[in-house]
C-alpha cells in the first residue's frame, strides 16, 4: 500500500495542489489535520479532502475554526484567521468539519495516525526529548503527526535513538529522502506541513509511506506561492500569513 501522508494544509489551496500532482498515484490518502485556518481557501481544501482523503484527524485549528472550542490561547493573527475561516465556511464544511475525530486513529497495518503528540492532541513534538514517552506509549510502531509545521521524524529500537531529518541540496527544485521504518523499530514521523511550513523551506512538504517495503520518503516541492499570497490578501487576512509563505517561518 502506497500512501499520501500530508499536514498542516492550512487553507493553501496552491500548495495543496502541487502536492497531488507530486505525489501521483496512491491507494490511501491519510490527513494529520489542521486543513483550515491562515490560508484563504477552506472550503476548497475541505471539498478536497472529503473527496480523496481515507483518514481525517482534526488539528487545533479545525477545531477553533469550526467553533468547537474558543480561540484562546492563539495569538492575534491566528485567532483573527480563525474567525475569517469560520464566517467563510459553507455551512455544510463546517458541519464536516465539527465531525471530523480527534487522534489518535488506527491507519494501515503498523501506524497511527495524530495531529500532535499521540499521547494528546496539542502537544508538540519538537526534539528527541518531546519524542521519547509518546514512542514508548503510543499503541502501534509508527506514529504520523503534525502541529510543529517541521519535517522529520523520530525512530528508536532497543536503546539506540535517532533524529531523521531531511537532508536538501537545491532549494526551489523538488526534492526527495528516504528512511527505514523497518519492522521492530517505532517511529515517530512528520510529513511537514503542506501550506504553511516553518523549518525555512518554503516548499510544499509531504510524506509518502510506502507500508510494504517499510520506507518513508519525504518530499519538497515548489508551488505557486504568489498565487497563494495574493488570495490571502485579497480576502484581506493579516499580511504577516501572506509574507511568512516565502520565508518558510
Ligand atoms: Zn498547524
Amino acid at each position: 500500500m502506497r500512501v499520501l501522508v500530508i499536514s498542516d494544509i492550512h487553507g493553501n489551496l496552491q500548495a495543496l495542489e502541487a502536492v497531488i500532482a507530486a505525489a501521483g498515484s496512491f491507494d490511501a490518502l491519510w490527513n494529520l489535520g489542521d486543513m483550515v485556518g491562515y490560508g484563504a481557501n477552506p472550503n476548497e481544501i475541505i471539498e478536497r479532502m472529503r473527496a480523496l482523503a481515507t483518514i481525517n484527524v482534526r488539528g487545533n485549528h479545525d477545531r477553533v475554526c469550526s467553533g468547537l472550542t474558543s480561540s484562546e490561547g492563539f495569538n492575534p493573527v491566528a485567532a483573527e484567521a480563525a474567525a475569517w475561516t469560520n464566517r467563510h465556511l459553507s455551512k455544510e464544511n463546517l458541519a464536516w468539519l465539527r465531525d471530523v475525530p480527534q487522534g489518535p486513529i488506527e491507519a494501515g497495518k503498523r501506524a497511527m495516525c495524530a495531529h500532535g503528540s499521540p499521547l494528546h492532541e496539542d502537544h508538540y513534538i519538537v526534539t528527541m526529548r518531546d519524542a521519547w514517552l509518546p514512542l514508548q506509549r503510543m499503541g502501534a510502531e509508527i506514529t504520523f503527526f503534525g502541529h510543529t509545521h517541521v519535517q522529520g521524524g523520530f525512530s528508536q529500537r532497543a536503546e539506540d535513538w535517532e533524529e531523521e531529518q531531511p537532508v536538501y541540496h537545491q532549494p526551489g527544485a523538488p526534492e526527495q529522502f528516504t528512511i527505514s521504518v523497518a519492522v521492530g523499530s517505532r517511529h515517530l514521523v512528520n510529513p511537514g506541513s503542506v501550506g504553511q511550513p516553518r523549518d525555512i523551506d518554503w516548499r510544499a512538504a509531504f510524506a509518502i509511506y510506502d507500508e510494504d517495503a517499510e520506507k518513508v520518503t519525504f518530499y519538497r516541492v515548489p508551488y505557486d506561492v504568489e498565487a497563494a499570497q495574493k488570495a490571502i490578501r485579497n480576502a484581506q487576512l493579516p499580511e504577516r500569513l501572506a509574507a511568512r509563505l516565502t520565508q518558510g517561518r
